[in-house]
Order: structure tokens, then sequence, then C-alpha cells
């Protein structure tokens, strides 16, 4: 073993003993319990006030009752919704290239800045790589991001990197698409096409070809609305049931039946297929004007996205919750939008440990607050619908710690003494807690802390996602 090794384990025995414990087998049961809040969890059929208790990364326990003296760490969570991590089935974050105008690159947002204020813990970046950039994509962003990064590969092999580029029908390969998507199970988990403006079925039929082979669903941004490909024998004949159609609001391509004010034969089909429909609100794909009759024709979504990139991030969209928001104005109710950036993106792409609170699965948990008042949410022409209420996210937490909380309440008073063991911290929260009353400048080092936190070094700064792994 080297050096490092034996002062590493050194240290552990040490933490071990600090803690007041024999040894670490007497550790809690649990390093962090979520209690009383009302836990939404329709894959498993919660929709009550539970208790939620997490050990090493994932769910150990939802019960009615767990006594906090089972925990290092026991949150109160009364009056708050504890729910699944937020799956965001739409969003852009392939930004470490330096393309400009390109979603490979500078319209691509950072993900670790949007999600988990949000109570995201999962985004799915859709069709910012194809097959030929996909590993540059996970080398610089999917491996280095603490948010869960998973990617549907473009159906055009160079990306979203522009009409030159996504027009290219000689770009447009399944088989290497399929290739490439079958190498990485569970972080693949989806092909998309996007932005095309030809009159051809090539894309459509190939992004199809490339989910057979591996096995995934396809997504679909239906590009420029051309008479030569009408939506309705898409959603009729080329996608399969369980692909996914987005920006089911923006009305751009007869989503809603301008004589009627209905959803079209081409959504009413499609739905009765078992097609899955999104919001991916994004700057240009949400208007009252077609989100309203179709939701009063009761055409919900399947899944909430935001369609996140650096043109809709401060417009009408503000972020997830913000689009949750504006279907809970629409009618919907709280458990049904939580369902639909939950377990319902987790079915669409076919990964059932996400969205959802089974024991076993990883601890990805959003806290939300359910807020009354008098809101405003502003759709893609900048029109107006106002609203009763908004979900605010109190609290997230991914992989079992906490990775994000608002108003601190998992912290203790700056000069109270501390009602959980500083030196077990690391086990329940990713954030840097000091010992009561030591001082600042003698501060023991810790095995997995860099002496400046504001600046870590890269050896104290890992990547949280593994090659291949989905944890
Ligand atoms: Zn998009």
């Amino acid at each position: 073993m080297s050096v490092q090794g034996i002062r590493r384990l050194g240290i552990s025995f040490l933490l071990c003993i600090s803690a007041g414990a024999g040894s670490c087998e007497d550790l809690p049961a649990y390093d962090l319990l979520l209690q009383k809040g009302h836990v939404l969890d329709a894959k498993n059929k919660r929709d009550d006030v539970m208790d939620v208790a997490i050990k090493d990364g994932r769910i150990a326990a939802v019960a009615a009752h767990i006594e906090s003296s089972l925990a290092i760490k026991s949150v109160d969570c009364t009056g708050l919704y504890v729910t699944p991590g937020l799956i965001d089935l739409h969003v852009h974050v392939y930004a470490s290239t330096g393309e400009k105008n390109s979603y490979a690159g500078d319209l691509s947002v950072w993900p670790d800045d949007f999600t988990f204020r949000t109570g995201v813990t999962t985004v799915v970046d859709a069709g910012s790589s194809g097959w030929r950039n996909f590993p540059d994509f996970k080398e610089h962003i999917i491996d280095r991001s603490k948010t869960r990064v998973l990617a549907e590969l473009n159906i055009v092999g160079a990306g979203m990197r522009g009409t030159n580029y996504e027009d290219n029908l000689d770009d447009m390969d399944g088989k290497a698409t399929g290739e490439m998507a079958s190498k990485y199970p569970g972080v693949i988990v989806g092909v998309k096409s996007a932005h095309f403006t030809g009159p051809e079925w090539k894309p459509y039929d190939q992004a199809v070809l490339a989910g057979n082979l591996a096995h995934i669903p396809v997504m679909i941004d239906y590009g420029s609305r051309r008479i030569e490909r009408p939506l309705y024998e898409l959603l009729a004949t080329h996608l399969r049931p369980g692909d996914i159609y987005t920006h089911m609001y923006s009305g751009l391509r007869g989503e809603l039946d301008s004589k009627t004010n209905e959803p079209s034969a081409a959504m009413l089909i499609g739905r009765k297929r078992g097609i899955y429909f999104d919001v991916g609100h994004g700057g240009g794909s949400f208007a009252w004007d077609v989100a309203a009759p179709l939701m009063k024709a009761g055409f919900q979504p399947d899944s909430i996205s935001t369609d996140l990139h650096i043109t809709s991030m401060n417009a009408g969209m503000k972020d997830e919750l913000n689009v949750a928001d504006k279907m809970l104005a629409l009618g919907q109710t709280v458990p049904e939008v939580i369902e639909e950036m939950t377990a319902h993106p987790a079915r669409e792409i076919k990964q059932d440990a996400l969205g959802n609170l089974a024991v076993g699965n990883p601890a990805d948990v959003a806290v939300l607050r359910l807020e009354h008042g008098h809101f405003g949410f502003v759709d893609m022409y900048n029109t107006r619908l106002d609203g009763a209420q908004k979900l605010t996210c109190e609290l997230t937490v991914r992989d079992g710690k906490v990775v994000y909380d608002l108003n601190g309440m998992t912290t203790d008073p700056w000069n109270a003494a501390p009602t959980s063991d500083p030196h077990l911290s690391s086990h329940w929260t990713t954030f840097i807690e000091r010992p009561f009353g030591a001082s600042h400048h003698v501060q023991p080092p810790r095995p997995d802390a860099a002496t400046d936190h504001d600046h870590p070094s890269p050896a104290n700064n890992p990547a949280t996602n593994a090659p291949g792994q989905t944890k």
C-alpha cells in the first residue's frame, strides 16, 4: 500500500474514533433522513407524508416514520414535497467546444449551473452531439459534471451545429449512430432529429433505424413545416410507439387544428399509438394559444422539459420548475407535474432506476416548496398567463449527498452547537462543515477536501460520472 493509502486509512480510523463510535461499523444505519415531507413517488404509488432514509448514495428505506437516532443527519421537511430528483428530458449542455452559433458549442449551457437549483439531478442532452463528436462531449461534459448527463445522439454525425450540418443528408447514418449508442448503454438513451428544413423523410427514418439497432427511443424536433412530410404521417407511420415528439405546444407544425381549436388528427393518432409528447419549451416552442386549447381538450404532456440553451434560459422559459408552474397554471395538479418530471421521463428513456424512490435506487431527491401568490408566466410570444402557484426548490440531493440547499435547512446556526457530528458530514453533504469551536486557522485537513475550498486543486476535484456509469 502506498504511503498515501496508509495515511488515508489512518485518517478514516481517526474519524471513526472521534465520532464516538468504537469502529466504522457502529455508524448509524442511515446517512441522511428526510422526515415528515409529503412524498410524491408515482411509480411506487406514494402520495403521503413519509420519511425517506438514505445510505451510501442509495435509497435505504421509505416509511411512515423512521427514528432520527438511526441517521447521522435528520432534516425536517414538514410542509414540503419530497420527490425523486427531477429529470429534464430536453436540454443542450455541450458547452465546451468554443464553437460559435452552435449547440455543440456556445449555444449550450454548462449543466451544473442550471440543474440542482431547480431540483434537477438528471438532464438529457437532446442531440447537441452526433456519433462523430459524442466521445468529445462525453470526455469534456458528461464525465466532468456533477449533474447526471445523459444524451440523445443527433442523427447528423456532426451534431447540432447549424443548418449546413443539420441539413446534410449524407451525414445521417443510422447504422453508425446506432453502433455508437450501443457502446454507451445507459448514457446514450435516445436518438434525436432536429431543425431539418428539407422535404425528405431520411432524417426520421435513419433515426428510427439507429433506435432499432440500440433499442432506444427517437426524439423528434420536426424542423420546418413541409407539405411533403405532414405531421400526421410522421406520427401515424414513421415513428414507433415509445418514440418522443418534442415541442408539443409550439403550434408550428400542425399540433392544433386551426378550424376546431382542438388537437389535430396527427396528435390524436400519435397519442393513440403510444408516441410520447414532450413540452421542450425552449425560446420558441411554447405558445399559450396552443397550450391552453390543447390542455383544455385534455392533451397533457407525457414529460415536462425545458429545451434549455443560452437563448431560452433568460426568456419566457426560466427553468424546469418554471415550465412545471405553467402546467399548474393550466390546471394540472402538483402530483401530475412531478410525475411528468420523474417517472414519466424515466420511462421514456427506459431508465428504471431513475425518477422514483424505490429502495436500492440512486438517492437523487428534490425537496420542493409550493408557494402561493400572484405570479406571471410568459410564453414564446412574450404574452402572459397569470397563476397562483409556484414551485421552489429548497434542497437537492444527488447520489445521497446534499448538493443544493436554498435556505440552509440542513445546516446549523453559526453560533450554536451542531446537531450532527461534523466529522461525519461527508456522508451526507458535499459542503464543508467546520467542527464547532474550531478556529479557521487550525482547521485540520480532510482527505476529501481541498485546502482552498473556492479553488479546489484538480486532484481534489474528481469527475463524478465514471465512464459508462449510470449511477
Ligand atoms: Zn432542443
